[in-house]
């Protein structure tokens, strides 16, 4: 079987990388969202292997350091969160598409090891209404929306670098925009 595409969707803080990513997976079992590890911890309701593969430092470090991090950084100032490496692999080799959902220094670690992966930013329809969904997710601490947004300002500022910039207005329409940059 050929070799499936890579896609990784990347953009500022609650753009709605999480929903579009969800809608995806659910409409196209075909399609395999990458678990990421992260030193966070989980929040409620989040499963570990599930939501992400929640690990210490000392777990994240030693991925690192034998190699199996596909890319990894430290994302709001704060945590480390990483792609590990062989379940892309495994299933882009088996012909699943897969879907990489991390931030903008992921995606271009990644664009730079795999220039075959397909790069897309998802931007929000304008800066208040990135503003109106953080503050409307109420998952965040004051300091912590103050992080992100600042965070956020760099990132819309780096678009440029990407294959594709898809604006999130709708999400069904959004993620089937990119399943077909997944699927061409
Ligand atoms: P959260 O803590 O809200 O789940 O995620 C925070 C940020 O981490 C999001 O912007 C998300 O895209 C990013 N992220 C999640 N997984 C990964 C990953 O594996 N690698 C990188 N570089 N960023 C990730």
């Amino acid at each position: 079987m050929s070799r499936a595409k890579l896609l990784v969707l990347a953009g500022p803080t609650a753009v709605g990388k999480g929903t579009v990513a969800r809608y995806i997976i659910e409409n196209h079992p075909e399609i395999v969202l990458s678990v990421s590890a992260t030193t966070r911890s989980p929040r409620p309701g989040e499963e570990n292997g599930v939501a992400y593969y929640f690990l210490t430092d000392e777990e994240f470090d030693g991925l690192v350091q034998s190699g199996q991090m596909l890319e990894y950084a430290v994302v709001h100032g704060k945590h480390r969160y990483g792609t590990p490496r062989g379940p892309v692999e495994a299933a882009i080799n088996a012909g699943h598409p897969v879907l990489l959902e991390i931030d903008i220094q992921g995606a271009r670690q990644v664009k730079e090891a795999m220039p075959e992966a397909v790069t897309v930013f998802l931007a929000p329809p304008s800066w208040d209404e990135l503003v109106r969904r953080l503050e409307g997710r109420g998952t965040e601490t004051e300091e912590e929306m103050a992080r992100r947004l600042a965070t956020a300002e760099t990132e819309l500022a780096s678009q440029g670098e990407f294959d594709h910039v898809i604006v999130n207005q709708e999400v069904a329409v959004c993620a089937e925009a990119v399943v077909e940059l997944m699927k061409s």
